[in-house]
């Protein structure tokens, strides 16, 4: 499920990402905060998680100690279970079809995939941000009437989330946090 992306969802990814960049191009990048990009289109229910690094692993920059290694390998895993982080209405009967993250700058040396990026490296002092892209597909769509986000529970280092919605009824807005996890429509 989680291997290299088929041509339609790079196609979302893509469009997924286009849209984070357009609705939270005024985003800070805050330790603690992330941004949420939510579009519902027929079935599929995109979701594209947009965060610093600090919120996973506690730093921004390539593991340093065995501990560290430990600590990126897990929050990896994590950030591609999909379905442990956000769940939809139980009626729709969603079900994740695709996950992908990647890491800017410090991706290949943060998974050993893709290729090592030339000239500099990163300096230590930059931040750094990770990009996740899920796709569920929902048997029930017009069941589907809400998200629980579980990020909060899965990464304590994320307190707050800026959440955009998009379906063909509505767009909305919604400020999530550990006490109002779960975006509705
Ligand atoms: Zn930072």
């Amino acid at each position: 499920m989680y291997s290299l992306p088929s041509r339609p969802l790079f196609a979302i990814a893509v469009f997924a990402a286009s849209i984070a960049c357009q609705a939270h191009a005024a985003e800070p990048h805050v330790h603690g905060q992330a941004t949420l990009d939510v579009a519902v289109e027929g079935q599929v229910l995109a979701i594209a998680l947009a965060s610093p690094l600090d919120n996973v692993f506690g730093f921004e920059r390539l593991p340093r100690t065995d501990a560290e290694r430990a600590r990126v390998r897990q929050a990896i895993a994590s950030l591609r279970d999909g379905a442990a982080l956000f769940l939809p209405s139980p009626d729709a009967d969603c079900r994740l079809e695709a996950a992908q993250v990647h890491f800017g700058a410090l991706h290949h040396g943060l998974t050993g995939e893709g290729e090592a990026p030339r000239g500099k490296p990163q300096a230590e002092h930059q931040h750094a941000d990770l990009d996740a892209d899920y796709r569920f597909r929902c048997a029930r769509p017009e069941a589907l009437r809400s998200l629980e986000v579980r990020v909060f529970r899965v990464f304590p280092g994320v307190n707050r989330i800026a959440a955009q919605l998009a379906t063909d009824k509505r767009q909305a807005g919604a400020t999530l946090t550990p006490a109002q996890p779960r975006l509705r429509w």
